[in-house]
């Protein structure tokens, strides 16, 4: 017989209206959700999981994660990271995502070398480690030099930079033809471009391009042709332009936003996973914080800090489809979710605006929305329990007190300041 659990809510955000709604109770059966409501009928035997004084979401979602990247310090010492070790840090990653609350994370397409990313999702998936559900984008696809190229780090030397490249850095119609096909045999759930130069990564910067437009055309169409949904970094108005004209799913930062591009991602309705929290720090001039960055990260941010806000600006006013990911590999930890929530709370967003982008926004973005993202019958049981107020407080996720996922309860862990390694 499946194990059954009446869930009894304080306040309940069902990740689809606006509405902290009291008194409601939540059956799971077996994994799935099998009804939302008031004084719902008990079945024998059922567990009762008295969450009164805690308000219950869904289990939020992040859409973008660099999880190999354990300690901010080790962004160049990643070059010397074993698959294995890349592959157990992505599982650690994930558990740690689960404990604070985000039952699913989207991983961005800094795999390890060979496919062990592909492995920790389908362990996780088989229930053999206790984890947040992976969406993974193996791989970063992009030329030479640009981010996340780790060999960089070693291009002072030729060939022990060549031999750290990683295969799907290349140049050409067929290389990337041939990359993406290989990139979807070996398990990938969606193909992460990377266009523009970067702020945290020792490239040319945010406006310099790493791919042309047939390159770009027929990773997108060979994607597509395989099924698979394609996203890219991406900064510059005038990249982000040509992506929505080759028909691109969705796109990644997008922190130089101009109007007449934003007015372009309604009209398509392509998402935005806009990743405002590398970039919170400058935005506020928390200088402590910037200067933990590289000397080369830190010029970037501040030569582009005005343009930087006001693209925030650009995007808070708005209506892209905007998904909810955090995107750390500098400062803070790849599992510190919660910090992306406090950067939109601050930018003005609105607390439910971000708590859809976090649930049934992203389900979408990943595809997964039959599946994850809201609380109704049908659904995957994934739900969490916060006691701070989620529509006043912008540190609200930082402590969470109730994750279960699957229709399984899992333990809870706060934040914990040394882990900040700063
Ligand atoms: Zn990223």
């Amino acid at each position: 017989m499946k194990k059954s659990h009446l869930i009894i809510c304080g306040r309940l955000f069902d990740g689809i209206h606006e509405d902290l709604t009291p008194d409601m109770e939540i059956l799971v059966e077996g994994s799935r959700i099998t009804a939302v409501g008031r004084n719902l009928s008990r079945p024998k035997d059922v567990n009762v999981i008295d969450l009164k004084h805690l308000t219950v979401t869904p289990g939020m979602i992040d859409a973008h994660v660099h999880g190999n990247l354990m300690r901010w310090q080790e962004t160049d010492n990643i070059l010397f990271q074993s698959e294995g070790y890349s592959t157990l840090a992505f599982l650690h990653t994930a558990e740690r995502c689960l404990e604070r609350g985000f039952t699913t994370i989207r991983c961005n397409g800094m795999g390890p070398a060979g496919y062990g990313i592909v492995d920790a999702r389908n362990v996780i998936d088989k229930g053999l480690f206790p984890a947040a559900r992976m969406n993974v984008g193996a791989h970063m696809l992009g030329g030479p030099g640009m981010p996340g190229d780790m060999s960089m780090y070693a291009c002072t030397n030729e060939p022990l930079s060549d031999y750290m490249q990683i295969k799907t850095i290349g140049s050409g119609r067929d290389f990337f033809r041939n990359q993406v096909r290989r990139e979807v045999k070996y398990g990938t759930d969606f193909i992460k471009i990377f266009l523009s130069g970067s702020f945290l990564s020792p490239d040319g910067g945010p406006e310099i391009s790493y791919l042309d437009d047939e390159e770009l055309q027929i990773i997108i169409q060979t994607a597509h042709d395989l099924g698979k949904p394609v996203t890219a970094h991406v900064y510059p108005p005038r990249m982000m332009k040509k992506l929505l004209e080759f028909g691109i799913d969705g796109m990644e930062h997008g922190a130089l936003m101009d109007e007449e591009t934003a007015k372009m991602f309604e009209k398509q309705d392509t998402y935005l996973v806009p990743t405002f929290s590398p970039f919170q720090d400058v935005i506020e001039g928390n200088d402590n914080l910037v200067d933990k960055n590289t000397e080369d990260s830190q010029m970037k941010l501040r030569k582009f800090a005005p343009r930087l806000k006001e693209s925030r600006q650009i995007i808070r006013d708005s209506k892209i489809r905007l998904g909810f990911g955090s995107d750390f590999c500098a400062v803070h930890q790849p599992y510190e979710s919660w910090y992306e929530y406090r950067s939109w709370m601050r930018s003005d967003m609105g607390a439910f605006r971000t708590l859809k982008a976090a649930t049934s926004v992203n389900a979408g973005i990943l595809k997964m929305d039959h599946l994850i993202g809201s609380i109704e019958p049908g659904k995957l049981a994934d739900i969490a329990g916060w006691h701070r107020d989620l529509l006043d407080d912008c540190d609200a996720l930082s402590e969470c007190d109730f994750v279960m996922k699957g229709g399984r309860v899992y333990p809870t862990a706060d934040i914990v300041v040394d882990e900040y390694a700063r």
